[in-house]
């Protein structure tokens, strides 16, 4: 866990910068608030903040407030340290948003601990990110997660000129399989299925569980022929995949695949793209199942 401290006083910051990277944290040190400000203000901005609260330009407080009213996507949890013991002070320190409050001289030993406590709370938020993003059946992204990854892809793959390959797949008869072998199993092999596609992926793409038996996928910079080679060794690999059963009953499913494209310099938009490869995905079911068809180029 990254944190940041921030202190006008040198040999404070090296006592600080000491202590913390001795109890295993990695550390950004900042000379004054503004330079804190210009860190906790980038996008991997670190999950810890250690705020004295008189710095020349910007003070703690003051940072505090902005980064509250910023409020980014990810928590920083911030502890104000300072020399001012009043009880005013000490409110006037929480009420700009701070979440914990150190008055200096402090023990090493309850900064230690009271930092364990910002590292607990860091990762509970994580836990819940985690949680809200990931399908429970699958493991695989949910439809929001993925939408949302897939839309920072194409504002990506626009400002670079790059292309993006999607893939949309769904299970053939899959009603089938739970009228046959009942919805426990039906689960199963959605795991399973799950599993054969993400394994057919390259490390930067990534699979999401668009509805009950669809699937989606992003292929960052893949073009049309790359995202065709890919939905083909998944068509396969799904195709020779069984789930066996206690009874070593052995359940094979296929599935169809519906693909399309964004060229370099295209404006198109998610839901164009996944229309392209849905439509394509319906030509798919119609044409006998258990096979790729390319989105029409237009
Ligand atoms: P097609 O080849 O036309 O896609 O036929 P299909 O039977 O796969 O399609 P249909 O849409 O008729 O049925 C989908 C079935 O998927 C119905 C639904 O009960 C089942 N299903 C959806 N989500 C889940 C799930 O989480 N677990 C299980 N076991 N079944 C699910
Ligand atoms: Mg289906
Ligand atoms: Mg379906």
């Amino acid at each position: 866990m990254r944190i940041l401290i921030a202190d006008d006083d040198l040999l404070s910051l090296r006592i600080l910068n000491d202590y913390i990277n001795s109890w295993g944290y990695e550390v950004i040190l900042c000379r004054n608030g503004d330079e804190a400000w210009a860190v906790l203000e980038q996008e991997n901005r670190p999950n810890i903040a250690i705020l004295d609260w008189m710095m020349p330009g910007l003070e703690g407080v003051q940072i505090c407030e902005r980064l509250r009213k910023m409020n980014p996507s990810r928590y920083v949890y911030v502890i104000l340290l300072t020399a001012r013991s009043k009880t005013e002070d000490v409110i006037k320190g929480l009420d700009s948003g701070a979440d914990d409050y150190i008055i200096k001289p402090f023990h090493p030993e309850e900064l230690k601990y009271r930092l364990r406590i910002g590292e607990r709370i860091i990762e509970l938020e994580q836990r819940i990110i985690s949680m809200a993003s990931t399908d429970y059946l699958t493991g695989l992204l949910n439809r929001r997660a993925f939408m949302e990854r897939l839309e920072a892809e194409i504002n990506r793959a626009q400002r670079g000129y790059n292309h993006l390959g999607i893939i949309i797949a769904d299970l053939d008869h899959f009603k089938d399989i739970n009228d046959r072998y009942g919805h426990q199993v039906g689960d199963r092999v959605l795991q399973d299925a799950s599993r054969c596609l993400t394994s057919a992926c390259r490390v930067y793409d990534f699979v999401g569980r668009y509805g009950g038996e669809e699937f989606i996928i992003c292929l960052p910079g893949a073009n049309i022929n790359e995202t065709c080679n890919i939905a083909e060794r998944m068509r396969n690999m799904l195709r020779e995949q069984r789930t066996v059963l206690a009874d070593n009953t052995e359940v094979g499913v296929t599935a169809s695949f519906g693909i399309a494209d964004m060229s370099s310099g295209s404006a198109m938009s998610s839901d164009d793209l996944i229309k392209k490869a849905d439509d394509a995905l319906y030509q798919a079911k119609g044409k006998g199942r258990n096979q790729v068809v390319i989105a029409d180029s237009k």
